[in-house]
């Protein structure tokens, strides 16, 4: 049985919330010499220089009808980054924790487990980039705190399958993460929407693919209430800043042409999933649930080169296990995707 309790730090465990003088006052006030601000006003144009809400109701309140969820099972920040990174500061005692996570992946669970001192375990997805689910609950160990997966994956494109996702919610005395930060793109159906079954699901999400906001920096877990307010209470209070509260609460009020854009780019993809294979210097094109491709070349090293030259920049995966031969390629407007398969086209 998963018991959050068993798994949170000590310390972590102790802690309290943070709490401002404007969260403890009830009622009404207009003069506010609490938080040092600057009463004369900003620089930067009206209201920055007050501090922004520190529990962002008004965007968790509307991010939780769109997304069909309680308010007190989301948590925003800083990214999506910054919530992998708590999530590590959460439950891994630096030194004595460690992760798991299955490569090719996202390279931030790593770079956060190091920054973390979170000893990490890999188990690499198998050819066709699923879950080797026995050989996961081999590895798990005691001291396993967390299990990464990213669905649809980077830099592989694909979804992991359902079942093998469940398989490990229900062996696992940890949390396990599904990162779904390309989920817009897929067809598929969130795993938020299974939050009540697993205690020891966290869904992460993001402003920055499909919202098409990664400027402004915002991103979402989703869990437990008992786990968003462990991660509320462990952020620095002010970590998503008054323009992107007011910018995103603008954005979600446009999810038809959200919805537009999301079908454009998912078009856009599939003629580039069509038009790649037939280029004579691509050997193999993987399928995708993305917004990017994962393209295996006869020379990658030299192509990258090349394309950058033609001054367009895609990523040089090859030298990841896993990956060899690959470029990753995100899907981009009509025309960067004429200039790059024209670009493709004439390599020799
Ligand atoms: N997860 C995955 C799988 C990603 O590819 C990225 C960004 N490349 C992130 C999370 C981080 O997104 P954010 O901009 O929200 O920090």
């Amino acid at each position: 049985m998963f018991n959050l309790n068993d798994i949170i730090r000590p310390n972590v465990l102790k802690m309290k919330a943070y709490s401002s003088a404007r969260d403890e006052f009830k009622g009404s006030a207009s003069v506010f010499l609490d938080a040092n601000e600057n009463s004369l006003g900003s620089l930067a144009g009206d209201k920055y220089n007050r501090y922004p809400d520190p529990h962002q109701r008004k965007l968790k309140a509307r991010i939780a009808e769109i997304k069909s969820v309680q308010p007190e099972q989301i948590f925003l920040g800083n990214g999506s980054d910054e919530a992998i990174d708590l999530l590590f500061r959460m439950v891994c005692r630096p030194g004595q924790d460690s992760m798991l996570h299955l490569p090719p992946t996202y390279g931030m669970y790593e770079v956060s487990a190091n920054l973390n001192e979170v000893a990490l375990q890999a188990v690499q997805l198998t050819e066709d980039f699923q879950i080797p689910v026995e050989e996961v609950l081999i590895n798990l160990k005691p001291t396993t705190k967390i299990i990464f997966i990213c669905s649809p994956n980077n830099p592989t494109g694909n979804l992991i399958e359902p079942e093998s996702i469940s398989e490990l919610l229900r062996a696992f005395k940890g949390l396990v993460v599904v990162d779904e930060a390309y989920i817009d793109f897929a067809d598929a159906r969130s795993w938020t929407s299974r939050l009540q079954e697993f205690p020891n699901l966290v869904v992460l999400q993001t402003f920055s693919k499909a919202w098409g906001m990664a400027g402004l920096r915002l991103g979402l877990a989703f869990a437990s209430p008992e786990i968003i307010a462990v991660l509320d209470k462990i952020k620095p209070p002010y970590n998503i800043n008054e323009a992107t509260q007011e910018l995103a609460l603008q954005a979600l009020e446009r999810e038809e042409a959200l919805k537009d854009m999301i079908e454009e780019i998912v078009q856009e993809r599939e003629l580039l999933l069509e038009a790649l294979p037939d280029m004579p210097s691509v050997e193999h094109v993987y399928p995708s649930d993305a917004n990017f491709i994962l393209v295996k070349v006869t020379d990658p090293n030299g192509m990258y080169k090349y394309l950058l030259d033609k001054g367009i920049v895609v990523r040089n995966r090859s030298s990841l296990p896993g990956c060899e031969g690959c470029l990753r390629i995100s899907v981009g407007t009509l025309e960067e995707n004429q200039q790059l398969l024209q670009a493709i086209a004439e390599y020799n």
